[in-house]
């Protein structure tokens, strides 16, 4: 479905500034077999020149994306730390004991693990069947269904109100944004804190993290149009930190209006360095999809480069970022022969639209390509810190973004 209005204000001043062509949904790693029949969708982006939300024109079926989902957070030994620690502090800082924490796309546990055997009641809603076992399978308890104002008004009948309510990595993903608000209004304590994060618009475009963008990614967030959102149903964001997940992204903590949390000038903070780099003018997404287009020459002409020399190369990270930009980009096995993960579930499949193989880390060992490219960029520490034999023997990063360089 293409929006004819903004999905936050209802503007029809809506302006595309950004066309990635039209690719395979990016989590849907295709087998071999399987890889004739692949169905693709316009990726395209606009902004709103009310509200400056940005957000994609084309809304791919939810049921179609998120039913049986490829994507468990709790791979990544950096997000496993991360939701630890935001464990810690909601115990710490909202929740009573008994209290409840109910988290929306809760994925294989990766937070919610670390409420057990805490003084809380902590249940997730997945609607990923496959992936809400692996949470039930760890101790986690897991509603396999979507979160709206229905499924949020059932969990109230039986359990009461919610002391916290945490979305991350999900408000992006959610078609009906206001519903889903709805539902967190509806079910949150008059007390009650909810946690957002999402990766900010300020860092996809101050680094170029264009890769971001892509068909489960329907809108892409600054504080202002959180803020509206929140606003639409009787909540106000009261406090907002910075994080370094997912190359940048903003964590923030709204509650009912009349709770009485003081707002942190942290708030307002990040509005004015949001308007400082012009976040809510057309003209700045119109000069970044010219830079996307430059990114795109550069990378190209150093793989062919290194191509034309004879060394190999190989891809690191196969997450569903890489679709984006591989697709953007024309890269297919011809420059990269072959990517290695260490999610089972992707292994012995090919990238959607470009169909480069995925294989595990082990390949690393019998075969040393001269060049890896970093697709995980998000996690380069990590990765770079995991493949220290490959460094040591010669083997070289490239890591795309914001600008290609060698490690
Ligand atoms: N919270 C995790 C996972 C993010 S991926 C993290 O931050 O790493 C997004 C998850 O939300 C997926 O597991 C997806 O299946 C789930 N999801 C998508 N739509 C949803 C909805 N309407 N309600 C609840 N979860 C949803
Ligand atoms: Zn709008």
């Amino acid at each position: 479905m293409q929006i004819t209005k903004c999905r936050i204000c209802e503007s029809s001043g809506i302006h595309r500034f950004l066309q990635l062509g039209a690719t395979p949904p990016a989590n849907s790693f295709v087998k071999p077999e399987d890889a004739a029949s692949e169905v693709s969708f316009p990726l395209e982006l606009f902004l709103c020149s009310d509200c400056g939300l940005v957000q994609l024109g084309y809304t791919v079926p939810p049921e179609a994306l998120f039913r049986n989902y490829l994507y468990f957070s709790s791979t990544s030994e950096t997000l496993k730390r991360h939701f630890a620690a935001l464990a810690e502090e909601i115990m710490q800082r909202f929740v009573k004991p008994g209290g409840l924490v109910v988290e929306i796309g809760s994925n294989d546990g990766v937070l919610l693990r670390n409420f057990a055997g805490k003084a809380a009641v902590a249940i997730g809603f997945e609607p990923a069947t496959n992936v809400a076992e692996v949470a039930r399978a760890a101790g986690v308890e897991t509603i396999n269904d979507f979160f709206n104002s229905s499924t949020a008004a059932a969990l109230l009948e039986e359990k009461g109100p919610a002391s916290a309510i945490v979305a991350t990595n999900v408000f992006a993903h959610i078609a009906g944004l206001k519903d889903l608000v709805k539902g967190m209004q509806l079910l949150l304590g008059k007390d009650g804190v909810v946690i957002v994060e999402f990766h900010h618009l300020a860092s996809l475009y101050s680094h170029m993290e264009f890769d971001s963008i892509y068909h489960e990614h329907l809108c892409y967030y600054s504080m202002k149009p959180i803020q509206n959102l929140f606003g639409l149903y009787g909540m106000e964001v009261f406090d907002v930190k910075k994080i370094t997940i997912h190359g940048g992204s903003l964590r923030v903590y709204a509650q009912k209006i009349g709770a009485g949390r003081p707002i942190s000038p942290e708030v307002q903070k990040i509005v004015d360095e949001e308007e400082a780099i012009g976040l809510y003018q057309l003209k700045t997404y119109e000069r970044f999809a010219g830079d996307i287009a430059g990114l795109r020459d550069e990378l190209l002409a150093l793989l062919r480069k290194l191509k034309s020399e004879g060394k190999r190369i190989a891809g690191y990270g196969a997450p569903a970022k890489c679709t984006t930009l591989l697709n953007y980009f024309g890269i297919g096995p011809d420059l990269v022969e072959y990517i290695v993960d260490r999610g089972a579930a992707k292994q012995n499949r090919l990238v959607p639209g470009v169909h480069i193989p995925i294989v595990g880390p082990e390949k690393l060992q019998s075969d040393r390509p001269d060049y890896l490219l970093l697709l995980a960029w998000n996690l380069c520490d990590e990765i770079v810190g995991q493949q220290e034999e490959f460094r040591k023997s010669g083997g070289k990063f490239i890591v795309p973004i914001p600008k290609p360089r060698i490690i």
